[in-house]
């Protein structure tokens, strides 16, 4: 009796240590990250990551044409649907204020609203972005054209466009739609109000989905418009950085 459990005793020990030797040499197998980069074999649906996944693969440097340590450029990629106004006559100035549509964030900013992409995605929602930062020389050129505090932030006060952490947005469906949430952008009326309670309950649903995400990554609507948040976990200066115009930008 004595002797058989000694035996089971032993078995299960060597047993034990032949699945943790089994373990160690399994793991010295396995690819790190940086092996599964340097082998071109990674998978991450991120274009920034597969930036970097290429340049480790092929040592090629990818430049940028604005300052990386202060912007992050939101591309026009699903669930971000870019449909930037002022780039096109079609505005409340209907004229063009930039010579090109380019959305930029500061990084904080950019990196809280791209953290909104798989809750989108599996939502079955995207984002309509009808305005990012906007450069002071712009804001000056909106202000000239319409000249009222209520809706057109004074350049001398300056917009959270201009600091690069306000974003004009609204909702879409799966295949970038846009979703009726009770008026059009840079409508300047009483409907365009968060407050408004004249919509209907399912406007007025959307309206609350889309402020629910937009505070979970930390942005804050104004009282007057129902497409416009700030972020405000950070502050930042006017900035008057104007983007280069790239083929395929309108
Ligand atoms: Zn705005």
């Amino acid at each position: 009796m004595i002797l058989e459990f000694r035996s089971d005793r032993m078995d299960r020990k060597t047993i034990l240590l032949l699945a943790m030797a089994f373990m160690v040499l399994w793991q010295c197998d396995q690819p790190t990250p940086r092996q599964d980069l340097q082998a071109g074999n990674l998978f991450i649906d991120s274009p920034a990551i597969e930036v970097e996944a290429n340049v480790q693969k092929q040592d090629i440097s990818v430049s940028f044409d604005y300052d990386t340590s202060q912007w992050i450029e939101i591309m026009d990629q699903a669930p971000f649907h870019l449909d930037l106004r002022y780039a096109t006559p079609d505005n409340f100035v209907q004229r063009s204020i930039y010579p090109c549509g380019r959305c930029f964030l500061r990084r904080k900013a950019a990196q809280a609203l791209i953290a909104l992409r798989d809750s989108l995605i599996r939502s079955g929602y995207g984002l309509v972005i009808w305005d990012c930062y906007r450069p002071v020389q712009a804001q000056q050129a909106l202000w000239t054209a319409y000249p009222h505090a209520t809706y057109v932030t004074p350049p001398e006060k300056g917009s959270m466009h201009s600091r690069g952490l306000a974003i004009d947005v609204g909702l879409t469906d799966m295949a970038g739609r846009v979703l009726d949430l009770g008026s059009t952008f840079d409508y300047f009326g009483r409907e365009a109000h968060r407050d408004y309670p004249g919509h209907p309950v399912r406007i007025q649903e959307r309206r609350q989905l889309l402020d629910r995400w937009m505070e979970s990554a930390g942005f804050a609507g104004i009282r007057t418009e129902w497409w416009h948040f700030s972020y405000r976990r950070m502050s930042a200066p006017l900035d008057s950085f104007q983007w280069t115009c790239l083929s395929g930008n309108d």
